[in-house]
């Protein structure tokens, strides 16, 4: 499960029905045989140390791929690819490779130079003649390109001073208000004004540089210089050139560079005019209110009310800095590593109905040693991740086991898949959605297990329950089923469980005992309306498929290294299975494919929780390159009204230019309700231009 993701969630409580009573149809189902020794067995070698934290690109994640791909050909699951060698199973024929860029590295060309303005630069209050020295600064100690920077060569640049570099319309917050960057290049500190290291301030997302450089981008900056935080520049986050899960949605656009105190403060010491003290810029940064209110709205054409902003006192370091200016040169390179989904397909049994598919998922990838997506306090342990997801993939291995072993009792094919690039923002079930092993249009539901180790007190979440008409009956089922097969299989036989006064023993058709659960043994569950969450699944609803998703919730030991095998809630587990199992056989047993429903959208409506704007817009996170591709607009959405459609690509919102996903929310983030923008999007290769209202967000 991803970790920046967690939203706060619509909960809607299955009410707690009568305990139920013995059902001639669930009475007949089988009682499950998952094993609670497999499923250990399975997460104890994927959590193990020898995997080394399965982060995707890495040997780790390699080995946990072909330890699946053998558990699939062990079953008699076939690949999505044909093997080569009939009879023989090939393990890359279960393997969905996928593009992954696992590192980044300086490349030859990087170079800065410090080349300060000797003419004055239109400073009429000139009271000292700065030192002409210009200043080469080294890439790696005075300096650092990011990894999402643009590769770009920029000759004597002028910086415009920008505070924080902040442009926060809803906060009434905007750094760029009174000062003019176009054509320049735009230096900011890092952090935002209510503090460091608080993603949750009111600053939220503004704090991401992501969206910092959209905003210098979109003010007509040609690049951005990000004044380092920490005193010492090694010790610097920024300092460290690495990948962060942003990379995968494409450089910023310009130039996005960090440099150490020191070199700022050497080049304003050398030619500030007059003289401005390195202290009292930053205090400038911190302690400026936001701007006036009157330069926060921005016209339905964007951007040129800016213009009329009163002078900020941050406005008033404008001449001083005139003198300041820097030539850049860029130059990251991106490094692939392998990465693949595991895909076993299991044929269905009926004629016409095999050609429907029920996709099982979870994913394998987990965090490594740490860094992005890590709680750790260190770096550098074995992150485990037995419940997120070696407990997922135990399962659903589990499910290809017992439904292999039962074949020819599954009418349509089961998909199961190991996803990987989860956490680095669900790359790999983005691609499969993308790259179907078979048609997303015959696949009817999409079943995703991801955190299922913790169960406490019986309490599973699932989620997705709105996405079709028939989940909530099916749930009901299985959970009733749950009451009357369930025995305490792994523990203690059901005649002990009795003595403690948890089941009633009943003798069944058969002659065999069934233990009946108690209330107690029904799962207490937390069903969810919306289709989109922090995992795999949300890639399939994005494509308009019934999804559900099943969690034990979150923990302690979420993200750390302490997310280790011995804390996995085995028998819980294996109940769980055994609960989408029978959910699995309601969806395959009905005639009639799961009706797919659109969700209420609620606060976990995608990623755009927390915008006072809804425009409907479904869009595809993973695949940006030029634009912001849309995956699907709701129904009678503003964006539906508009005239926008799946597939469509946004290349300018409401006067700005669209690349990536944070150009796209950064716009977002600056519309009003009820107020006429200009959305202009790429169709076909052809470029199409329409009028977009956006709605108040409830
Ligand atoms: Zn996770």
């Amino acid at each position: 499960m991803r970790h920046k993701l967690f939203q706060p969630l619509l909960v809607v409580m299955l009410a707690a029905s009568a305990f139920a009573q013995q059902s001639g149809a669930a009475g007949q189902r089988k009682s499950s045989d998952v094993s609670v020794e497999r499923l250990r067995e399975h997460v104890v070698y994927l959590a193990s140390d020898k995997l080394d934290g399965r982060r995707t690109g890495t040997a780790g994640a390699t080995e946990a791929a072909e330890y699946i791909a053998k558990e699939f050909a062990r079953y008699g699951l076939r690949g999505s690819l044909s093997a080569s060698a009939r009879g023989k199973v090939q393990m890359n024929e279960y393997m969905q490779s996928f593009p992954y860029i696992s590192g980044v590295e300086l490349g030859k060309g990087n170079a800065m130079t410090f080349t300060p303005r000797t003419d004055g630069g239109g400073t009429a209050t000139a009271a000292r003649t700065p030192a002409a020295v210009s200043l080469d600064l080294r890439a790696g100690e005075d300096w650092m390109p990011l990894a999402w920077s643009a590769n770009a060569r920029l000759e004597s640049t002028p910086v415009t001073y920008v505070g924080y570099g902040i442009t926060a319309a809803e906060l009434k917050h905007d750094d760029y208000a009174g000062v003019d960057v176009k054509g320049r290049i735009a230096l900011a500190f890092a952090g935002t004004p209510d503090g460091d290291n608080n993603p949750h301030g009111s600053f939220g997302r503004f704090a991401d540089l992501r969206f910092k450089a959209a905003a210098a981008r979109d003010h007509g900056a040609r690049a951005l210089i990000i004044i380092a935080r920490e005193e010492n520049f090694k010790d610097d986050r920024l300092a460290r050139l690495r990948v962060d899960e942003s990379i995968a949605s494409g450089d910023a656009g310009i130039p996005v560079v960090v440099i150490s105190r020191q070199a700022a403060r050497r080049a304003l010491e050398a030619a500030a005019t007059p003289l401005v003290r390195f202290e009292e810029l930053e205090k400038a940064s911190a302690a400026t209110p936001p701007s006036s209110p009157g330069a926060q709205t921005p016209g339905a054409g964007g951007g040129a009310a800016h213009e009329a902003a009163a002078t900020t006192p941050r406005a008033n370091f404008s001449a001083p800095l005139n003198n300041i200016a820097f030539a850049v040169n860029t130059e990251i390179v991106r490094r692939e590593a392998p990465a693949a989904n595991v895909v076993g397909i299991l044929e269905g049994s009926d004629p016409k109905l095999k050609g429907e598919v029920i996709v099982i998922g979870a994913h394998y990838d987990h965090l490594g040693r740490g860094g992005q997506g890590s709680l750790a306090s260190r770096e550098g342990e074995i992150h485990h991740g037995a419940d997120d997801n070696a407990s997922g993939v135990a399962g659903l291995l589990e499910l290809a086991r017992t439904f292999a072993k039962d074949r020819k009792s599954v009418r349509r094919t089961l998909v199961l898949i190991a996803f990987s690039g989860e956490e680095e923002g669900l790359l790999g079930s983005s691609y499969y959605v993308r790259n179907p092993a078979l048609p997303l249009a015959q696949t009817v539901a999409m079943i995703n297990l991801d955190m299922i180790g913790r169960m406490k007190e019986n309490k599973l979440m699932v989620g997705g329950v709105g996405t079709s008409t028939e989940w909530k009956k099916w749930i009901e089922h299985a959970n009733d089923s749950l009451s009357l097969n369930v025995t305490a299989r792994g523990t203690t036989s059901p005649e002990e469980e009795m003595e403690r006064g948890k089941y009633t023993l009943v003798t069944g058709a058969n002659g065999g005992s069934i233990a009946t659960a108690g209330r107690g043994e029904r799962l207490a569950l937390t069903l969810t309306e919306d289709g989109f969450g922090p995992s795999d699944h949300a890639s399939f609803y994005a494509k308009q498929t019934p999804v559900l998703f099943f969690w034990t919730g979150t923990h302690e030991d979420y993200h750390k290294p302490t997310d280790t095998a011995d804390r996995i809630n085995y028998e819980g587990e294996q109940k769980i299975i055994s609960f989408v199992a029978d959910i699995v056989r309601s969806v395959d047993a009905s005639d009639a494919r799961p009706t797919y429903m659109l969700a209420k959208s609620d606060a976990a409506a995608g990623r755009s929780g927390g915008f006072r704007v809804y425009l409907g817009t479904i869009p595809n996170y993973a695949e940006t390159s030029d634009g912001l591709k849309l995956d699907a607009v709701r129904e009678d959405s503003p964006a539906a009204k508009a005239g926008l459609k799946a597939n469509d690509v946004i290349v300018r919102l409401a006067g700005r230019d669209v690349r990536n996903v944070y150009d796209y929310t950064y716009a977002l983030g600056e519309m009003k309700a009820g107020v006429e923008y200009d959305v202009e999007v790429v169709r076909a290769g052809e470029r199409l231009k329409f009028k977009l209202t956006p709605a108040a967000r409830k």
